[in-house]
């Protein structure tokens, strides 16, 4: 695979008209960490004045979608909770594909709010948390952590509180209870909770739950499909080819687009440099370039 047909875009406006549906990664392409992009806002009412559908997805799923309008509204963005896909969301969405309710069992969540939120207007029961910091383990005179037989998935997604307790309850979950699901809302090796380091993403609490259990977990973040299926099935999206998938990492958001049949557009004002993008090294080559979404705009237009 080569690098061939990935290009710097300088006609935005050929783009924008072969685009019905712009779907937008969040961190990196619409904020950084918490400090909105320059020009997004213009870029965002322009696409809607044209008629343009937008979704954002986001693999992050310490919010829920209401989480994640408040944090639109808060950067002086306008959204509709319908147009946004985190991680969160889509964990919820696969427990209501499987139809996990009527199994009448519960989620162990190694996680934050934004899973707990998610599950809360679903109707499936949960315990875990980032409060479940747990009992005292006791390693002497027998010792052991009591699980939940009636934990019938184990959710994991980015958590900053979790610990040996939550690890080893996890793993009791999923080892012991027959036919206990193990679900992964994203596996970023990496994320960028402040600009001045690379921290630990989601692909550590993962990793600790598979190197215990030794089993793969579902995963329902990008660069699954399940996002992007539940989109153009619910919002009846004639054309995948009429999508244009816009992120700053290659290994989850264009290979997300690419692998889905989208087309895709790469920002270089997220984790991705244009060196990473254009190395030999490189596999993953998306449709477009931009240095950040204000290009859209209409720099290059002539
Ligand atoms: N997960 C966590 C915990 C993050 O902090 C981030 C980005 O800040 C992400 C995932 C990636 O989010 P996105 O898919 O919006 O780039
Ligand atoms: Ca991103």
């Amino acid at each position: 695979v080569h690098m061939a047909s990935c290009a710097k875009l300088t006609e935005a406006a050929a783009l924008l008209d072969s685009v019905d549906v712009f779907i937008f990664d969040c961190d990196g392409v619409i904020w950084k960490g918490d400090s909105l992009i320059e020009g997004v806002p213009a870029v965002l009412d322009m696409l809607r004045k044209a008629g343009k559908r937008i979704f954002f997805v986001t693999n992050n799923s310490t919010k829920s979608r209401k989480g994640y309008v408040g944090k639109f509204t808060s950067l002086g963005l306008s959204v509709e909770p319908e147009e946004i896909f985190s991680s969160s969301f889509a964990a919820a969405a696969y427990m209501e594909q499987i139809k996990f309710k009527a199994s009448g069992k519960k989620v162990y969540v190694v996680g934050e709010v934004g899973i707990q939120e998610e599950l809360d207007l679903i109707g499936v029961p949960h315990i875990g948390g980032p409060a479940d910091a747990g009992a005292q383990i006791e390693l002497k005179n027998g010792g052991m952590v009591h699980h939940d037989p009636d934990v019938g998935a184990v959710i994991v997604g980015f958590d900053r509180y979790i610990n040996y307790y939550k690890i080893q309850y996890a793993q009791l979950c999923i080892n012991e209870n027959p036919g206990c699901l193990f679900v992964a809302t994203n596996l970023d090796a990496v994320t960028h909770l402040t600009d001045a380091q690379e921290w630990a993403g989601n692909g550590a609490m993962v990793g600790a739950i598979k190197g215990c259990t030794k089993r793969e977990p579902v995963l329902v973040g990008k660069p699954s499909p399940l996002m992007i299926d539940y989109i153009v099935d619910k919002y009846k999206i004639a054309s995948r080819n009429r999508i244009c998938m816009v992120g700053d990492r290659l290994d989850t958001d264009i290979l997300f687009g690419r692998d889905n049949g989208l087309r895709t557009c790469l920002t270089l004002s997220g984790v991705t440099t244009e060196a990473k993008l254009l190395s030999q090294e490189n596999q993953i080559a998306p449709d477009y370039y931009v240095g950040s979404i204000a290009e859209f705009a209409g720099a290059g237009v002539k």
